[in-house]
């Protein structure tokens, strides 16, 4: 098993599956994980002691220099990023200052790269701040994780580390009146000797009937692709099983994206 951390603030130009071209910032510390969900597919690896991680944090104006820096030279070589994504190693939305550095951004991408959309993939955890959802509110793609509308599911694919009211959690992604696309990754296979799969019947129908709340512009549906911490004990969904997933949100009226 080889999982991923990144080493660098701007990472990229990266060809995404699911984004383009995609110019990543991890506003995570290098080589090392923060997040407060522990997801049993993590690319980057298992979560370790958050707090002792937070200290190695970049500063918004680190952020602000790497950023400008580097779209600058892609602006003089001629090469425009489609997107410009926050990613890397864990959950943006946890730094202090996620709000003043996606200000900073939208000020950098309308100088350098006007068309250039701007993306955060989050976990949702943190949706329910006014701050956090403002400034989720003010990117062109506003990516939030639901793998499964059912309370048990999220405890063994997400483990987290926080508490997850589930009825609250599909609100407050309804709330977002369409400005939000989905994110869920399907899989299967086994967790501590457990089986686990989240494409059963009961899961799509109750995560179905959440989807047809929130109501999302996009709901992005995928698998595993990498290394996993869990290894081969984790296994990708085959991609007519997440055809089939995606053409019943097509049936809702709602646009959907598959990688397999
Ligand atoms: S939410 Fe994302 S970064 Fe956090 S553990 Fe899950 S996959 Fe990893």
């Amino acid at each position: 098993m080889a999982t991923f951390l990144f080493d660098k603030i701007i990472f990229g130009p990266v060809k995404s599956r699911r984004l383009g071209v995609s110019l990543g910032i991890n506003l995570l510390p290098v080589k090392r994980k923060i997040c407060n969900f522990n997801c049993i597919y993590c690319e980057c690896g298992w979560t370790g002691n958050i707090e002792k991680s937070l200290s190695h944090l970049p500063g918004r104006k680190q952020v602000y220099e790497a950023l400008e820096a580097k779209l600058s030279e892609m602006k003089s070589k001629n090469q425009a990023p489609d997107v410009i994504t926050y990613a890397g190693n864990g959950e943006p939305t946890l730094h202090p200052d996620f709000p003043g550095i996606i200000d900073d951004s939208i000020i950098l991408r309308n100088k350098y790269f006007p068309d250039a959309r701007i993306a955060v993939l989050s976990n949702s955890t943190t949706i329910n701040k006014p701050e956090i959802k403002a400034s989720l509110l003010k990117i062109d793609q506003n990516i939030l994780k639901l793998d499964s509308a059912i309370k048990s599911t999220i405890e063994t694919h997400n483990q987290p580390r926080v508490n997850i009211n589930v009825k609250k959690l599909i609100e407050n992604l309804a709330a977002f009146n369409g400005k939000v696309i989905i994110q869920t990754l399907f899989l299967r296979g086994t967790h501590k000797g457990k089986e686990i799969d989240n494409t059963t019947a009961v899961e799509i129908d109750a995560w179905l009937k959440a989807i047809e709340k929130i109501n999302p512009s996009e709901v992005m549906i995928y698998t595993i692709s990498r290394d996993t911490p869990e290894g081969a004990e984790l296994k990708k969904v085959p991609l007519a099983e997440l055809k089939k997933i995606a053409a019943l949100v097509d049936s809702l009226g709602i646009r959907t994206q598959v990688s397999g």
